[in-house]
């Protein structure tokens, strides 16, 4: 029983980590990483339950239409600065 639960710790450790690092590579911007011009905000409400930290946004310049990470305040106030 006890390599059950250290195989299934790996799993899980495993899964947080690749999510980690996919959630990282995410552009955090609302420009668009091809063109620069701001990107408009897709609502998906499943999305938006599911994973509440991301957001479809897609390009009304260049089409580019893909997954950005929600910017907290704070990083949305340095900005801004
Ligand atoms: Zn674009």
């Amino acid at each position: 029983m006890l390599v059950v639960v250290v195989l299934f710790a790996t799993v899980l450790l495993r899964a947080a980590i690749v999510t980690t690092f996919v959630y990282l590579m995410l552009p955090a911007q609302r420009t668009c990483p091809r063109c620069g011009a701001e990107l408009a905000l897709i609502h998906h409400s499943v999305l938006r339950w599911v994973l509440p930290a991301v957001q479809h946004r897609w390009c009304l310049d260049c089409g580019w239409s893909g997954v950005v990470r929600v910017q907290s305040r704070v990083m949305r106030r340095a900005a801004r600065s």
